[in-house]
């Protein structure tokens, strides 16, 4: 049984149908990357997974759970977590409270405090601004604690939109390092990426989107020289 399994999901935002009969599965111990141009509906997906966003029909169900009838909170329970495009980050609260605000539905504050010990160990430039407030960390601290804040609940999943928006390349780098080393320690992982090239090479399995639909997929090493990739992200 795949960890996370959509069935014909479709999205709508009042009549602009934004998702159409996505089908698609991500494996325990897996990267998979949702490629596809601006407004395919990657994000869309996301937020039906997250439950931030309600689907109109189809099924998503997590490790037999049907999410489509619980709430947001419940979905963070049951082990899925997400770094939000554009980050999110609280910009006047301090590293420490952005992490802990990431950890608000356990209960365990001696768990919680050594976890922020871990983030800052795995994360050392977020250990070296920690007494600043997140709105004067670079665009790449802002996404490393954003993934932080997301590890905060221990997921099993992690959805990350488009962690390298807007970031230097060597930071996108270190970015897609980490995503790695996250899954090398089990994290299975969901990506939404505009870098397709990176976001395959860094994945096993690969999904392209045009308008609200899944049009192919395949492996990732596969699909990597794949002019239909290009013509799918670059928008037909
Ligand atoms: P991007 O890379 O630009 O974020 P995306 O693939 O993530 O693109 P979505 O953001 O999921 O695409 O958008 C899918 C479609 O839904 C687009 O046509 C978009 O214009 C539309 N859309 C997204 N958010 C809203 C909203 N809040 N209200 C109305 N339409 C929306």
């Amino acid at each position: 049984m795949p960890l996370l399994e959509l069935t014909n999901l479709s999205v709508n935002y009042g009549a602009i149908q934004a998702v159409r009969d996505l089908s698609l599965t991500v494996e325990q111990g897996e990267i998979v990357t949702l490629i596809g141009a601006n407004g395919a509906g990657k994000t869309t997906t996301l937020r039906a997974i997250s439950r931030m966003l309600k689907a109109k029909s189809g099924q998503i169900t997590f490790e037999g759970h049907d999410l489509l009838r619980v709430t947001a909170d419940k979905v963070v329970t049951y082990g899925i977590a997400q770094s939000p495009e554009g980050r999110q980050v609280l910009a006047r609260q301090s590293i420490a409270d952005n992490l802990e605000l990431g950890a608000y539905i356990r209960k365990d504050t001696g768990g919680i405090q050594a976890d922020i010990k871990q983030m800052y160990e795995r994360f050392p430039r977020l250990s070296e601004r920690r007494h600043q407030l997140a709105g004067t960390l670079s665009g790449g601290e802002q996404q490393m604690l954003a993934i932080a804040r997301a590890l905060m609940s221990r997921p099993k999943l992690l959805l990350l939109d488009e962690p390298s928006l807007g970031l230097a390349p060597i930071i996108v780098l270190e970015i897609f390092r980490i995503i790695k080393e996250l899954n090398a320690q089990g994290v299975t992982i969901l990506l939404v990426e505009q870098n397709a090239r990176l976001a395959m090479q860094t994945s096993h399995r690969t999904y392209v989107m045009e308008a609200g639909q899944v049009t192919f997929s395949g492996s990732s090493a596969e699909l990597v020289g794949d002019e239909r990739v290009l013509h799918a992200y670059l928008g037909g």
